[in-house]
């Protein structure tokens, strides 16, 4: 007898109900098991109460709270990996759902083939996360990385950092001194597949430089090399 083990549980967030048919059709045949909401405040229930492993959320809602609305509360109380859908990746809606919290996109209408890739790529890299072992912290001037926790202190003030934020500030300051390569960065974050996905890359490290430089016009901590990739720049620290 074969049991059939879950994939995974999936919240599909999405008020057009053909759409939802249909995610619902192509997951489950793929063995995740689906959850729906079609409103923004019974998508934060329901991911309280069903702690799925990835989040698909549809950026327009009807009602009173939008895609964004929905990623921000959830990122309140949930590391969940959240996917956005939305009907044009235009940069600046992007650059908004990374900063609720999101985790990464797919442009509709997508093909199944398409759904699934970026489903199994964003589990990959949140599960590969839960099994780093980390050991202790890294300083590097006024910043201080605590692994375990996965906090980040600047002097004496704690930084919050999204998810994304953070696993690439970790990979900076795990090589500090040393100019990563784009291709580097993007594969250790977001997974081999991003290799060339350089626009997640630049609007991550703006994000950083936001939360962390004195002057993010002018950062002196994470370094462009120009055309090549960037540095964590540890004044204390010997190459
Ligand atoms: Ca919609």
């Amino acid at each position: 007898m074969t049991e059939r083990i879950s994939a995974g549980k999936i919240l599909v967030v999405e008020d057009e109900p053909k759409l939802v048919q249909l995610l619902r059709r192509v997951l489950t045949a793929t063995h995740f098991q689906v959850v729906t909401a079609s409103k923004g405040e019974i998508a934060v229930e329901m991911a309280a109460l069903e702690q799925p492993d990835l989040i698909l959320l549809d950026l327009v809602l009807a009602g009173e709270m939008d895609g964004y609305g929905v990623a921000r509360h959830i990122r309140e109380f949930s590391d969940v990996p959240i996917v956005m859908l939305t009907a044009k990746a235009r940069e600046a809606d992007l650059l908004r759902g990374y900063e609720a919290g999101t985790d990464d996109y797919l442009t509709k209408p997508f093909s199944s083939r398409e759904l699934l890739a970026r489903v199994r790529a964003v589990l990959k890299r949140t599960r590969r996360e839960a099994g780093a072992a980390p050991e202790a912290e890294i300083v590097c001037g006024a910043l201080r990385l605590d692994l375990a926790r996965r906090r980040v202190m600047l002097g004496n003030a704690e930084v919050r950092l999204t998810r994304t934020e953070y696993n690439l500030l970790r990979e900076l300051a795990a090589h500090a001194n040393q100019v990563m390569m784009h291709g580097q960065l993007l594969t250790a974050v977001w997974g081999p597949e991003y290799r060339n996905d350089l626009d997640y890359l630049r609007a991550y490290v703006r994000f950083l430089r936001k939360k962390l430089e004195a002057d993010p016009a002018d950062p002196k901590l994470i370094v462009t090399a120009p055309g090549v990739g960037y540095m964590l720049a540890c004044p204390d620290q010997a190459a």
